[in-house]
């Protein structure tokens, strides 16, 4: 990329910009309600969340099976619809957005990781990165490409088929092809729970890595206080509400504050 002064900026350098100048929400969802059936068996998998995923920040979602976390996560990227409330990625309200915006703006502002890998067997390491941007006609930034692929390390690898990976490299894959279009928030459920714990680990500083060095947000929904030790900051659901906001987060701490639920859940 280049200055105003015709001089070549380098893309870290931009992304530093950008986080200086931007705005502070990539996600925010205010008093978020979903509800499930209807009658009796209604289920209130969400009752009134309120919280915001800022720009460069890795934030995790922790809480007991059943908490909410993943239709909170579902319902903040657009993938499930919204009982009551508001959701926003960056400035756009998605509650009223037509299928075919949704579609667009998953598309052109969100990233998503999943515990499955979800890769392409017959197309090899780079082409499952493009396959999105391929698909939608997009031009793809081939300086934010080379960046992203050194970062999460996969550059010896590129020619490679999926099969000719270990798991941990092709989550990485999957890192990458959610961070090449320069989404504005990248999901992930559960990236690490197909892996082994070094690989897991690889992956996580590579989410942490696109954080630190790329400028990106990213929000992972997960059950390991490891895993969400990576994170800067770890948002906690119970019965489908936040209970608490941990900045810094240490593996020992999260265990503490998740055993504090199962305690509760023993007296209840
Ligand atoms: P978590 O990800 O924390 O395990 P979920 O978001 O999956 O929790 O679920 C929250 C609550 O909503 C649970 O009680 C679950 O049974 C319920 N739920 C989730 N998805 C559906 C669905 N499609 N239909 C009915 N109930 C659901």
């Amino acid at each position: 990329m280049k200055s105003r002064s015709g001089k070549t900026v380098h893309p870290l350098i931009t992304e530093s910009v950008r986080r200086l100048t931007a705005p502070s929400a990539a996600a925010r969802s205010t008093d978020l309600t979903k509800i499930y059936g209807a009658g009796e068996t209604e289920v209130a998998a969400l009752d009134g969340v309120s919280v915001e995923f800022r720009q460069a920040e890795f934030t995790a979602i922790m809480g007991p099976s059943g908490s909410g976390k993943s239709t909170l996560m579902h319902c903040m990227a657009g993938l499930d619809s919204v009982t009551s409330g508001s959701a926003r990625i960056g400035d756009v309200e998605l509650t009223g957005l037509r299928d075919k915006q949704l579609t667009q703006l998953r598309r052109d502002k969100i990233g998503f990781v999943f515990q499955a890998f979800n890769l392409l067997p017959t197309l090899n390491a780079l082409e499952n990165i493009t396959l999105p941007m391929d698909i939608a006609s997009r031009r793809v930034d081939k300086e934010w490409l080379h960046t992203v692929v050194e970062t999460v390390g996969l550059s010896e690898r590129l020619t490679h088929r999926p099969h000719q990976l270990s798991g941990g490299q092709q989550q990485r894959v999957a890192v990458a092809r959610a961070l090449a279009s320069k989404p504005e928030i990248v999901f992930a459920d559960e990236p690490t729970g197909n892996l082994d714990s070094r690989s897991g680990a690889e992956v996580l500083g590579f989410l942490r890595d696109s954080v630190r060095l790329l400028g990106r947000s990213v929000v992972m929904v997960t059950h390991d206080p490891v895993a969400a030790s990576y994170a800067g900051r770890v948002v906690f659901l119970a019965d489908g509400r936040i209970v608490d906001d941990m900045a810094g987060p240490t593996a020992d701490r999260v265990l503490e504050r998740m055993k504090g639920f199962d305690a509760r859940r023993r007296t209840t």
